[in-house]
């Protein structure tokens, strides 16, 4: 599916789908939330630390496709640091970026996916990371993990 995609492009997303940066759960997390595409089989699970209205520590498990997984990864780098506004704001250029190959903001490192919207069934996989970090924020303070009983 890369044909079209730069090689830079996709040397990046392969390197981050086999190692996949910040995998790893975050115990003490202030909120985490799960995200599943069922037309690909991606699951991956995200975990964030807060400090006030900044994202501190992002980080994910879970499996799927390179896509999804390059996705979440770059995600966990790309939110380090940034309130919980920037954050959303960027999940905005993102879809942009996937759905029309352009992205009218600074994306950084997330330009890689600039291919994947030639690819509609993949668009899915791109931002599932995504919406399950707007799913974590939304829930902030209220993990839905159902193993968690601290408070
Ligand atoms: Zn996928």
């Amino acid at each position: 599916m890369f044909d079209d995609v730069n090689d830079l492009y996709q040397q990046v997303i392969l390197d981050h789908c086999k190692k996949p940066r910040n995998f790893h759960e975050l115990p003490q997390c202030s909120c985490s939330a799960q995200g599943h595409n069922p037309l690909c089989g991606d699951q991956l699970k995200l975990f964030l630390t807060l400090d006030g209205d900044v994202i501190r520590e992002a980080s994910f498990v879970g499996q799927g496709c390179c896509i999804s997984k390059a996705s979440a990864s770059l995600l966990t780098e790309n939110i380090k640091g940034k309130t919980k506004a920037e954050a959303l704001a960027t999940f905005e250029l993102v879809r942009e970026l996937v759905t029309t190959g352009k992205a009218t903001g600074e994306v950084g490192k997330l330009a890689v996916f600039a291919g994947v919207y030639k690819y509609p069934a993949r668009v899915k996989c791109a931002i599932l990371s995504w919406h399950a970090l707007t799913a974590a924020l939304k829930g902030e303070g209220v993990p839905v993990s159902t193993e968690s009983e601290k408070n």
